[in-house]
C-alpha cells in the first residue's frame, strides 16, 4: 500500500521529462492514461518476470521495465522471489542510469533513472517477529532466505525500513489519520529546492568528491561516520550513500548544516547491514 503511494509524494514530471517518459511507452506499444501524463511512473512487474522483460532486449530490442519507470518508480514485491540472475542485471543501470542493450551490428542506450522499491518479509513464512503468530522457520532457513540477495545488491538501497506489524484497525483506515500526501509533497518540493539552489543537482547525484564540497561533515560528525563505518562494515560506496541521506534529512528540516542527528538517522536506515555484517 505505502509503495503504489509513492508517486503522490513525488514532484510532477515537466512538459520535456513527460514527453520522453511517454516516448518510452510508446516503443513498447503501451500508452499512458491521459490525466497521469505528469505523474511520476510506477511500475511493478511480477517476480516471475524474465531479465529480458525487466531490463529490456529482445530480437527487436525494446525497453524493459526498468525504462518504464524511468524518473518514477520501480516496486519490486517479495524481493528475494525475483531469480538471483535477474536481480544481478539491475546492478549496472541503478548506478548509470541507463541500459545499453547490444546486438551484433548495434548497441542500444534507454534511459532508465528510476527509483527503486522493493519489499521482502522477516522470513519464508513471514511472520518472524509478530506479536501474536509464531514464526514457523528454522535459524537456517531464515538465513538461506536473506542469503538469497547479495551484499552487493543490498548495498546499493540507501534506506532499509522494517515496518512493524499493524492492526487491522489501522490497516482499514479506522485509527487517526496521519500526515496527508500533499502535506508530504510540500515538503518534498522545498528539499528538492534547497538541494537545487545549492548545488545544481539533487543529492542523489551528487559525485564523490562533490559531496566534501557540499556535504561537508563537522569533526564530530566526521568522527561518528568512521566508528560506524567500521561496526557496520560499510564500503566506501555505502558511506557516500549514508552522507546523501543524511544530507536530504537536513534538506528535509531545512537545516544548512549536517549534524550527528541527521547521520544517526541516516544510519538507522542501514538495518540489514547490522544483520549481515554481524
Ligand atoms: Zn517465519
Amino acid at each position: 500500500m505505502l509503495a503504489a503511494r509513492l508517486p503522490s509524494i513525488l514532484p510532477h514530471l515537466s512538459s520535456d521529462e513527460a514527453v520522453e517518459v511517454a516516448s518510452i511507452y510508446s516503443l513498447t506499444g503501451l500508452a499512458r492514461e491521459p490525466d497521469k501524463i505528469f505523474s511520476a511512473p510506477f511500475r511493478a512487474p511480477h517476480h516471475t518476470a524474465s531479465s529480458v522483460a525487466l531490463v529490456g532486449g529482445g530480437s527487436h530490442p525494446s525497453p524493459g521495465e526498468i525504462s518504464l519507470a524511468h524518473r518514477g518508480v520501480l516496486f519490486l514485491d517479495e524481493l528475494p522471489e525475483y531469480g538471483r540472475s535477474v536481480l544481478e542485471v539491475l546492478r549496472e543501470p541503478i548506478e548509470s542510469g541507463e541500459i545499453r542493450i547490444s546486438r551484433a551490428n548495434a548497441t542500444l542506450t534507454f534511459p532508465a533513472q528510476f527509483q527503486l522499491l522493493a519489499a521482502m518479509n522477516p522470513c519464508p513464512c513471514g511472520f518472524s517477529g509478530h506479536p501474536k503468530v509464531a514464526c514457523t522457520d528454522t535459524p537456517q532457513q531464515i538465513s538461506n532466505y536473506r542469503r538469497k540477495l547479495s551484499g552487493p545488491l543490498l548495498d546499493r538501497f540507501d534506506l532499509h525500513v522494517e515496518v512493524a506489524f499493524q492492526s487491522g484497525s489501522v490497516l482499514l483506515g479506522k485509527s487517526a489519520p496521519a500526515e496527508s500526501s500533499s502535506a508530504v509533497y510540500e515538503r518534498v518540493l522545498q528539499a528538492r529546492k534547497r538541494q537545487l539552489d545549492r548545488q545544481s543537482k539533487l543529492n542523489s547525484e551528487l559525485k564523490p568528491s562533490e559531496l566534501e564540497e557540499f556535504c561537508s561533515l563537522q569533526p564530530q560528525t566526521q568522527s561518528m561516520l568512521e566508528r560506524a563505518m567500521d561496526r557496520l562494515a560499510l564500503s566506501a560506496r555505502g558511506a557516500h550513500r549514508v552522507i546523501r541521506v543524511a544530507r536530504t534529512l537536513a534538506d528535509l528540516n531545512g537545516a544548512e548544516q549536517l549534524s550527528t542527528e541527521h547521520l544517526g538517522e541516516a544510519l538507522a536506515y542501514r538495518g540489514l547491514d547490522r544483520q549481515s555484517g554481524g
